[in-house]
């Protein structure tokens, strides 16, 4: 592998904290290591040069939002909240290049300022970038990709401490893996994101008969820019959020009405039925059928404040990949598992669409996608139900998403994905002694150069 830089710069290493617990935001992933903050490009390769002499693993971590344990580690782990700073705008080609620990959120602020913005987001905007695309993070849209899809330029620190730069013309297969690497290339150092003139989303977010939306479904997802929608198990009904890109004057919600809708009913009123139903399991039903009918709201807003809600009830959750044609089949069986386990699902089923790419290990490489997931409030178990989404799954070769739970393997994804080897061949040259490795890459990638 070329390099483009000499062997890691002298000095003293980033302060190294004792072992502590670290866990995820889900808290249903721990583990107890020393962390490390580096705060330079020259400090990442330090630290990986260390590692890799001493024979540790070491892995970095975003914001810990993924479900899986893709960013655990048994040797050193690598908090990058103090490396997230904007690098550089170019405003003509409409770029951003940031550091890899940025915060979506800090970053749409810094664009917004720019007149640019991110083309699309997902559910929530707290992630680190490079976090976000490690596991192809996505939102809505048919013609929308992924954040992944965003990537035109990535600088990594690679498992023997050298800096490695690539995009479409240097080092495209690099780039191909690096843009959704799963953690598994190396330390990301930096990425340039394509942006778009910053826009606002007019939002309507309503209650609907779930029959109605699935009957309407492909014209609803042709006809908005974004459009997803939220079943509650055991009703009829779906909370549908539909989005559209428009340059008009902005009319946020009053402030009732967003504390009404992100605080009631995206958290506190999921939160309550399923404490309601933790308690007593007919109790949830009565709370999960008043849900719907908080009513319709309508509002205009910069884009990133529409996009992504905060989320304050914890959970767990299972997100699958399946062709779009097949999205209504899939949620139609989906419902069936939900609605057939004999216990209460205390959380919503969700449906998104999102845009091809030709990224090598992205959830949506070759085909336009559906997404359906599934939820379960923190504590409450999961296993068997999400386990029978699972096997709905298996009949629709769907992929799971990388940073939430699946029971799949490396045997089970590999066919799955066209460009499977190639990815291994561009991890085995990037991470020849495993620096980067853990279980979770263990279970789904498989032994580094196996
Ligand atoms: C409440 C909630 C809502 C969510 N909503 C959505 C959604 O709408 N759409 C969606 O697709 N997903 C969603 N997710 C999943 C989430 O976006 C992903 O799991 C994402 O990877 C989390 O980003 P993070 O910064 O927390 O990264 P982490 O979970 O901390 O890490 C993820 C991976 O990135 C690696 N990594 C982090 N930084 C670096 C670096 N500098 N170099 C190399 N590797 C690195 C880690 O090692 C790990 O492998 C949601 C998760 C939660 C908890």
């Amino acid at each position: 592998m070329p390099v483009t830089s000499s062997p890691p710069p002298p000095g003293e290493p980033p302060h190294t904290e004792h072992a502590h617990v670290w866990s995820n935001w889900a808290g249903n992933q721990t583990c107890r290591v020393p962390v490390v903050r580096p705060t330079t490009e020259a400090e990442l390769r330090r630290v990986v040069a260390d590692a890799a002499e001493g024979g540790r693993h070491l892995k970095a971590v975003g914001s810990g939002h993924s479900f899986t344990g893709v960013a655990l580690t048994d040797g050193l782990m690598v908090a990058l909240e103090d490396y997230g700073r904007v690098r550089a705008v170019d405003r003509e080609a409409c770029t951003v290049t940031v550091e890899a620990g940025c915060r979506l959120r800090d970053l749409s602020e810094a664009l917004w300022t720019r007149g640019l913005a991110l083309p699309n987001l997902g559910d929530i905007d707290v992630q680190s970038v490079a976090g976000a695309t490690a596991t192809a993070t996505h939102g809505t849209g048919l013609a929308f990709g992924n954040l992944s899809s965003a990537v035109v330029g990535l600088r990594l620190v690679d498992g023997t401490g050298e800096v490695v730069d690539c995009d479409a013309d240097h080092r495209p297969e690099v780039f191909r893996a690096a843009r959704a690497g799963l953690g598994a290339l190396g330390l990301v150092s930096t990425l340039t994101l394509q942006c778009v003139a910053a826009f606002h989303l007019h939002a309507v977010h309503e209650p609907r008969p779930v029959d109605e939306v699935l009957d309407a479904f492909d014209d609803l997802v042709a006809a908005h820019d974004h459009f997803e929608f939220f079943w509650v198990p055991g009703t009829r009904w779906a909370l549908t959020k539909t989005h559209r890109r428009n340059h008009d004057p902005v009319a946020p919600r009053s402030r009732k009405d967003a504390f009404v809708a992100d605080l009631l009913v995206d958290n506190l009123g999921f939160g309550l039925a399923n404490r309601a139903g933790a308690l007593r399991p007919s109790w949830f039903k009565q709370v999960a059928r008043r849900l719907p009918s908080a009513g319709r709201t309508e509002f205009n807003d910069r884009s990133y404040r529409v996009f992504a809600s905060p989320r304050h009830v914890r959970f767990v959750e299972s997100e699958w990949a399946v062709p779009v044609e097949a999205t209504v089949e899939v949620f139609r069986r989906v419902r069936k598992v939900a609605d057939g386990l004999g216990y209460p699902v205390t959380f919503p089923v969700e449906v998104r669409v999102s845009a091809a790419d030709d990224i090598t290990l992205s959830t949506a490489t070759g085909r336009t996608t559906g997404w359906v997931s599934v939820h379960m409030y923190r504590g409450m178990p999961h296993e068997g139900y999400f386990a029978q989404v699972a096997d709905v799954m298996a009949d629709y070769d769907a992929r799971p998403h990388w940073g939430k739970l699946h029971p799949r393997t490396a045997a089970d994804l590999a066919p799955l994905y066209p460009g499977w080897d190639e990815f291994q061949e561009v991890r085995a040259r990037l991470d020849p002694h495993g620096t980067f490795d853990n279980g979770e890459l263990r279970r789904v990638l498989g032994p580094v150069g196996g």
